[in-house]
């Protein structure tokens, strides 16, 4: 298998606001045709980022 590499894109970091932003890439079109690299430093995620709570209804200072 041929590996690319060169990217037009490399994001560092796939935490959360990395993938978010992996994400929002794909689903827009105009991103179609270019390439992205995803890097972590860590070559297998631990489970320790816990999505734990969701607050509903109206945030106000
Ligand atoms: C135990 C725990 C529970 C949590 N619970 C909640 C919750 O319930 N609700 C909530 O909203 N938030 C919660 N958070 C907070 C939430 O996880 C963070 O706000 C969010 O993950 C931050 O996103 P980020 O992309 O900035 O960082 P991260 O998600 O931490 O991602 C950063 C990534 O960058 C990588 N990285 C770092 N340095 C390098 C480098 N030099 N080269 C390559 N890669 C690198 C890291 O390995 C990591 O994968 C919790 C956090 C923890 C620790």
């Amino acid at each position: 298998m041929k590996v690319n590499s060169q990217f037009d894109f490399i994001i560092v970091g796939a935490g959360l606001s990395g993938l978010h932003l992996s994400y929002c890439f794909l689903k827009d079109e105009y991103f179609k045709d270019y390439s992205f690299l995803i890097i972590d430093k860590e070559k297998s995620k631990k489970e320790d980022n816990y999505f734990s709570y969701w607050e509903i209804g109206d945030v106000k200072g």
